[in-house]
């Protein structure tokens, strides 16, 4: 008898893990595993370092996270989105959005309930569903354009169906909802009577005039949702492992009663510091984001020209193409060539599906990567593919 437990057999391996040792045993440019090749904003790292010198968060922080985290997130979601936060009972810092998706559907449902996900969904979302004993039941996005079915939403929807679990910006397709598309997805929560887990974390990274536009901002919303953030996607430190879940005091007050007893607390001098880089100056967030989108114009031109069909990425680290044009129709065989054929890793869309037939053709690609990275992987990708 295996030692794991049935329902989490489906998700022993993650892409992610399995994908970055190939890079590694190949010696290959990794566009697959979606985390930045310079790090967040040396402010914040002195802040970090100082925190531990002078012994502050070296010691179990407090349980639901430090009293100047929870305000820095309060002020940041009412300088962002006027949102109005009572740090005490409406904030939880969390080891990681990670953490915070896990202990929010841990809290929220179990045996028997279902959590609706557009697909394709990331891979943590499957995983935690199954965790909690819940069923998850996905609604494919458009294949292509990746615009949200609100109709096929509704219609999948059953009476055991309790959360909806939504990411936007969108990893992994790269779009960014717009506010047509939350107001029909927001009547259908109201219909249905759902909690709602709104992914935000790639809230600060969006392009070309696009919109985050938070989902609790909806009317008739705030009452249902649980938004999570990322201190590793908006500082650019995802080994520090700090975030966030904001919501009514009901719904954070479950989270966190699920989240104690997971890591207890996390990293306190880390703590510290991303209460200091999320106040940063407004023209810091600013350049954030346009140095994204130049990283994103140039990984985008770049695959065109070899010939991929490229969908247009409005937010987040990624990019999603279409390999159809290059003569492969599975983005899964094209994507465990590629580190021996090229020497570059992506992701493949399928892995984010149930029904894999409608992720097929399509591959993720990384951008939050320096120049260098970015032209070595195209010019090995021109070599091997011309
Ligand atoms: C990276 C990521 C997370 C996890 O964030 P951490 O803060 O690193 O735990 C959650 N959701 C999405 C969509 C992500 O891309």
């Amino acid at each position: 008898m295996p030692p794991l437990v049935p329902r989490m057999r489906a998700h022993a391996a993650s892409v992610f893990g399995v994908m970055s040792m190939l890079a590694a045993e190949t010696g290959s440019v990794n566009l697959g595993q979606g985390f930045p090749d310079t790090d967040g904003p040396q402010s914040v790292k002195d802040a970090a370092s100082r925190a531990i010198q002078d012994g502050r968060g070296n010691q179990y922080p407090p349980v639901h996270g430090l009293p100047e985290l929870r305000r820095a997130v309060a002020d940041h979601q009412r300088r962002f989105y006027g949102i109005d936060l009572d740090w005490t009972t409406q904030v939880c810092i969390t080891t990681g959005a990670s953490e915070a998706v896990v202990a929010s559907l841990l809290a929220l449902v179990e045996d028997g309930d279902e959590v609706v996900m557009f697909a394709p969904w990331f891979d943590l979302y499957a995983a935690g569903v199954a965790l909690s004993g819940a069923r998850h039941l996905e609604v494919p996005l458009t294949p292509g354009t990746f615009r949200p079915d609100v109709d096929r939403l509704r219609d999948t929807i059953t009476p055991r169906t309790r959360v909806l679990l939504l990411n936007t910006p969108h990893n992994p397709t790269g779009i960014v909802f717009t506010r047509a598309e939350l107001e029909a997805i927001a009547a259908v929560v109201e219909e249905k009577d759902l909690w709602v887990l709104s992914d935000e974390v790639y809230e600060h990274i969006v392009f070309d005039g696009h919109e985050h536009i938070p989902f609790s901002t909806l009317p008739g919303m705030d009452e249902r949702t649980v938004a999570f953030g990322s201190a590793g996607k908006s500082l650019s430190m995802t080994g520090w492992k700090v975030g966030w879940a904001t919501g009514p005091a009901d719904l954070v007050g479950a989270v966190r009663v699920a989240r104690q007893h997971m890591s207890f607390v996390s990293g306190g001098p880390f703590q510290w510091a991303v209460a200091e880089g999320l106040a940063l100056p407004d023209d810091h967030w600013t350049e954030f984001a346009a140095g994204m989108q130049r990283s994103r114009d140039r990984l985008t031109t770049g695959l065109e020209s070899l010939g991929f069909g490229v969908t247009a990425s409005e937010g987040t680290y990624y990019v999603t193409t279409d390999v159809r044009p290059l003569g492969y129709d599975d983005g899964l065989t094209f994507c465990r060539e590629l580190p021996h054929r090229a020497g570059v890793v992506a992701i493949p869309q399928q892995v984010f599906h149930d029904d894999p037939d409608a992720g097929r053709p399509y591959v993720r690609w990384a951008f939050c990567k320096r120049d260098e990275v970015l032209d070595e992987a195209l010019d090995r990708l021109g070599r091997a593919l011309a």
